[in-house]
C-alpha cells in the first residue's frame, strides 16, 4: 500500500478546467439568397417561389405527392393486416 498523496498539508484544490466551448464550425453565409425548389434560380430570400408558375407547379406536385403516399401507407397497412390474418390462422 503506497499513500495516494504524498503532500501532507497541501489542500486539494481544483485544478483549473479550462472547459473548451463546443466552437461551432463557421458556417458560410448561404443565407443570402435561396434558390426557387422548382426550377433552382436564384431568388431573393423572402421569397418561396421564383415565379406564380412554380409556385402553382409545386402545389400540384406536393398535392400529388400526398396521395402517393396515402396509397403507399394504406398498402403498407393492408399486407401487415393480411400477413397478421394469415400468421395467425395458419399457425396452428
Ligand atoms: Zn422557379
Amino acid at each position: 500500500m503506497k499513500p495516494c498523496s504524498s503532500s501532507s498539508g497541501a489542500k486539494s484544490r481544483a485544478l483549473p478546467c479550462y472547459n473548451r466551448a463546443m466552437e461551432s464550425p463557421q458556417f458560410p453565409s448561404v443565407s443570402s439568397h435561396k434558390h426557387c425548389p422548382v426550377c433552382g434560380q436564384s431568388i431573393p430570400p423572402d421569397a418561396q417561389f421564383c415565379s406564380i408558375e412554380c409556385e402553382q407547379s409545386m402545389a400540384a406536385r406536393s398535392r400529388s405527392q400526398r396521395r402517393t403516399t396515402l396509397i403507399l401507407v394504406g398498402l403498407l397497412a393492408l399486407i401487415i393486416i393480411l400477413w397478421l390474418y394469415f400468421s395467425l390462422r395458419g399457425g396452428g
